[in-house]
C-alpha cells in the first residue's frame, strides 16, 4: 500500500475535483468508506463528491452529519455522469468490477481522471491505474484507514471520520463475527482509543429497527424457509406479493439470510428476492464451502469466499431450480 500512496501523493499535493464511486445497493461498508475517505481529504481542501449509482439505507443517515449528500445516479444521473466526468481524480471503493456501477463504469473507463481502486473482493479487474487490492482485509474501511495513516497528516482525522471507518468494519464483520485479522482489531482499537463512540455506532445500525422488519423477517423464517438437510443448505425466497404485502423497501431485507447459518448443520445460506425486473441472490456460507465460485459461475456475481452475491434475468422459481440444480457441485 506504501508505494501507491507515495505513487499518488503528488497528484493530491493540490486540491484536486475528486469523486469516490462505490457500488450499488451499498452497505455499511460502502457508505462508511466512501464517507470517511471524503471526510479526511475535503480536511486537505479538496473538492469532494460521493456517487453511487443506487440510494442508501436510512439507517446510515448518521454517516452524512454536516456534510452533503452522496450523488445518486438512479436519482440523478445527469449530475452523476457530470461529476464523474469533470473529476481529476477517481476512488473506486469497494467494488473490483465496472459492472458494479452500472451505467456509471462507462464514464468511468472513459475518463482522462487518475483512478484509484482500494478494495477487498475477490478478482479485480484492471480498470484502475492504482490499485489497493487486499482480500485479506475485513473491509474496505480497514483499508481506507490504512490509506489515510500513510497519506497524513493524522491532525486532519477527526471522530466522524473514525465512526464512518467503525460502520464498514462492524457491517462487514458482523459484529467481529467473521473476515477478522490481527489489523482489523488494531483499527478497532486505534479508532477506540481516538475517542470514537463505538457503541452509538453498533446502536445506530443494530437497534434501530421498524417493527415491520421484525415483522418480515418472521415471515421468512415461518413461510419462506426451506432446508435441504441432505444438502446442508437452507434458503428463503421472497416474491413480488411479500414486497408488497410487507411493504419492503431498501435495506429492509439487509442480514435475513445470516439466519440461516445460525443452525447447526446447515453450511450454505441463499436468500433469493424478485425485485422489478430482475431476480437478486444472496449467498452465505460456513468454513471451505466458496460461493464466490457459485455466484461468478451461476449468477453473473462475486464477492467473497464465504459472502457473495448476484442476479439472473429470470423467474424466481427457475433461479430457485438453477441454484438446486448447482448446488451439489459446491457442498460436499
Ligand atoms: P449481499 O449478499 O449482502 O448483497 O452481498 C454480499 C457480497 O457479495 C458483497 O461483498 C457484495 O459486494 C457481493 N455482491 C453482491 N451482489 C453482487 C453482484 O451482483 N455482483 C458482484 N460481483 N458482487 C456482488
Ligand atoms: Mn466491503
Amino acid at each position: 500500500m506504501e508505494d501507491v500512496v507515495q505513487n499518488i501523493k503528488l497528484k493530491l499535493s493540490s486540491p484536486q475535483d475528486i469523486v469516490i464511486l462505490s457500488h450499488r445497493n451499498p452497505d455499511g461498508d460502502a457508505i462508511g468508506s466512501s464517507m470517511a475517505l471524503k471526510r479526511f481529504l475535503e480536511k486537505q481542501n479538496h473538492r469532494v463528491k460521493v456517487v453511487l449509482p443506487s440510494e442508501c439505507p436510512i439507517t446510515f443517515n448518521y454517516l452524512f452529519e454536516n456534510a452533503e449528500f452522496p450523488i445518486i445516479y438512479d436519482l440523478d444521473n445527469k449530475a452523476a455522469i457530470e461529476s464523474v466526468k469533470a473529476a481529476s481524480v477517481i476512488f473506486c471503493l469497494d467494488f473490483n468490477s465496472l459492472d458494479r456501477i452500472d451505467r456509471l463504469g462507462e464514464s468511468v473507463l472513459f475518463s482522462q481522471g487518475t483512478k484509484i481502486m482500494i478494495d477487498h473482493h475477490l478478482d479485480p479487474e484492471p480498470f484502475c491505474q492504482h490499485v489497493i487490492s487486499d482480500t485479506s482485509a475485513s473491509s474496505t474501511s480497514e483499508l481506507v484507514y490504512f490509506f489515510i495513516k500513510h497519506l497524513g497528516p493524522m491532525s486532519s482525522f477527526h471522530p466522524l471520520i473514525g465512526e464512518a471507518i467503525f460502520t464498514g468494519i462492524v457491517t462487514d464483520t458482523g459484529s467481529f463475527k467473521y473476515n477478522t485479522r490481527p489489523e482489523t482489531y488494531l483499527v478497532a482499537s486505534e479508532l477506540k482509543a481516538f475517542g470514537i463512540d463505538d457503541y452509538g455506532v453498533q446502536n445506530r445500525i443494530f437497534n434501530s429497527l421498524d417493527a415491520k422488519y421484525l415483522k418480515l423477517l418472521g415471515h421468512c423464517l415461518a413461510n419462506r424457509m426451506v432446508i435441504l438437510p441432505e444438502l446442508k443448505t437452507a434458503y428463503i425466497y421472497l416474491n413480488k406479493n411479500d414486497y408488497a404485502e410487507f411493504t419492503i423497501g431498501r435495506g429492509d431485507t439487509e442480514g435475513i439470510v445470516n439466519y440461516l447459518l445460525m443452525m447447526k448443520d446447515v453450511k450454505l445460506a441463499a436468500f433469493i428476492t424478485e425485485q422489478p425486473s430482475i431476480i437478486k441472490i444472496s449467498l452465505r456460507s460456513k468454513d471451505n464451502i466458496n460461493v464466490q465460485q457459485m455466484a461468478a459461475a451461476h449468477f453473473n456475481g462475486g464477492g467473497h469466499k464465504n459472502a457473495s452475491g448476484g442476479s439472473a434475468y429470470a423467474k424466481l422459481d427457475d433461479v430457485i431450480a438453477r441454484f438446486t440444480k448447482v448446488l451439489p457441485n459446491y457442498v460436499q
